[in-house]
């Protein structure tokens, strides 16, 4: 048997959540050299890798090693699924191979713990199996983890569909949001979806911790909430180790040419679009918006332009052939040359926000760019599509204060002189100042907690000594 202590991770077949799970494991194979060895078990819906992936996963370092599952098949399930839906049950078939996995490195090597994304839940009965702890890694905010911890109370107690309940939804410890602001899971309640998730939450009490890419003082009255269990009786120790960002940038070469143009532009002058790895909007969204920039006359780059879809998340499980350029209004591009920079590949998002030529950031609130933005403390724009992010956006509007979020038209467009107006709103102007005024706070915040000595470090810390312990090779520690 190896020396070092091992810690297995299972992720899932999604870029960003596997981007966040592997950062966790990255710091602390940087923080404990020579500790720890992680193995990641990874089970894939596809054969071909993003060049982003393949890019991030040929810099891990070399005491992290990957395995990929062969691809999963899930042809035959229903195209009326939600993306949450095809992910889980995806992962769900994955689960033996996991198994087998799991078992086999753990009789050549001295693995302390599993850690698993949170839709890989069924792995935890594994690490019980091999007398293993186990943790769930919560990708999200503690909001999220509290409205998963509380949704079977809030299923008992009310008893009509969320968006259709007069009140906002309170849940301990968090801002009270619209019911139509809740994640896409709790939206119907008859779905296949609904019943995974309650499920999935259910399962949260399975582990033996709950790792969270959040930190205390930027939600510090809603984990006070969770640790006092009183949103969940049963609910394991919760431990905040956020932010993790990304730490090495993704540049490829035609996304440099993105940063040469910001090297070009005033401080403070630009706003950063982007929806995310796979955040998609309908054409007449797409009209508006390009309108609504051209309209505000403020400088803008535009990046992952993608071809229209009703389906905001339609991007993550089929790629369009059609150049998206040509969805963009007739001459938008030419009569924007010079205010704007448009570009349909990939981004290295991280180097644009730390870019000082960036003042805001309209986001569709994926949790790692609403994390990056206050890392680098980039006011936002929350312009959320999908999953979680409705949620995301009602806690940087309402509850950070950090960021502005534009009204949807009666048909859930916004038009372009909203664009425009919530443009004006973030970067010039008294509320802008505040705005940004908080979001230095809170980047100061965030950027302390991941000192030594700082909140999240700590704890951190705490997890990994514990591991380390249970990797000396003598057993009566293993249970200390
Ligand atoms: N990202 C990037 N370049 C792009 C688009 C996205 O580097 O052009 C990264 C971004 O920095 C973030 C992640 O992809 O780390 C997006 O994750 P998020 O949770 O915000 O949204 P998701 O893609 O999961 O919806």
């Amino acid at each position: 048997m190896e020396a070092k202590a091992h810690i297995a991770i299972v992720s899932i077949p999604v870029f960003t959540h596997q981007v966040s799970i592997l950062e966790f494991a990255k710091q602390l194979i940087h923080l404990y050299k020579n500790t720890f060895h992680v193995t990641c078990i990874i089970p894939t819906i596809s054969d071909s890798p993003s060049i982003a992936s393949k890019h991030f996963f040929g810099t891990l370092p070399s005491n992290i090693q990957c395995i990929f599952l062969p691809p999963t098949d899930f042809e035959d399930l229903r195209n009326d699924l939600t993306l949450e839906s095809q992910i889980q049950i995806s992962v769900s078939r994955s689960m033996p191979l996991v198994c087998e996995t799991l078992k086999s490195i753990s009789t050549s090597s001295n693995v302390v713990a599993i850690i698993v994304d949170t839709f890989a839940y069924e792995a935890h009965q594994f690490a019980k199996d091999l007398n293993i702890l186990s943790y769930r890694y919560f990708p999200c905010s503690a909001m999220v983890l509290s409205m998963c911890l509380y949704s079977s109370k809030l299923d008992e107690s009310i008893t009509c569909e969320y968006k259709d309940h007069p009140n906002p939804i309170e849940i301990p410890g968090c801002i009270s949001v619209q019911g139509t602001d809740l994640p896409d899971s709790f939206q119907n309640k008859s779905s296949l979806a609904y019943k995974l998730f309650l499920h999935r939450s259910q399962q949260l009490c399975e582990a033996d911790g709950i790792i969270i890419n959040s930190f205390v003082e930027m939600e510090s009255e809603t984990l006070k909430a969770i640790s006092q269990k009183y949103l969940c009786g049963t609910t394991p120790n919760v431990y905040p180790i956020g932010p993790i960002v990304q730490t090495r940038p993704n540049i490829q070469k035609n996304a440099c040419e993105c940063l040469l143009w910001l090297d070009n532009q005033p401080p403070n002058s630009v706003i950063y679009i982007s929806f995310g790895s796979g955040g998609t909007l309908s054409h007449e969204q797409i009209n508006e918006l390009a309108l609504g920039l051209e309209l505000s006359n403020h400088k803008f780059l535009w990046v992952n332009v993608r071809a229209p879809s009703d389906k905001a998340s339609a991007n993550y499980l089929s790629n369009n052939e059609v150049d998206p350029l040509n969805y963009l209004p007739l001459g938008f591009i030419e009569r924007t040359k010079g205010q704007g920079f448009v570009m349909c590949g990939w981004a290295p998002q991280v180097e644009v926000l730390k870019h000082n030529a960036i003042g805001a950031f309209l986001t569709h609130c994926g949790w790692n760019s609403i994390l990056e933005s206050i890392v680098h403390g980039v006011p936002m724009i929350a312009w959320p599509l999908f999953a979680e992010q409705r949620s995301n956006a009602a806690l940087v509007t309402n509850g950070l204060k950090v960021a502005m979020r534009p009204k949807c038209n009666s048909k859930g467009i916004v038009v372009k002189e909203e664009v425009a107006n919530i443009i004006k709103g973030v970067m010039e102007g008294l509320k802008s100042e505040e705005i940004g005024k908080r979001m230095k706070e809170l980047q100061k915040f965030a950027n302390c907690a991941m000192m030594e000595n700082g909140s999240s470090m700590k704890t951190f810390s705490m997890l990994a000594l514990k591991w380390k312990r249970l990797g000396r090779p003598i057993e009566v520690e293993r249970w200390a």
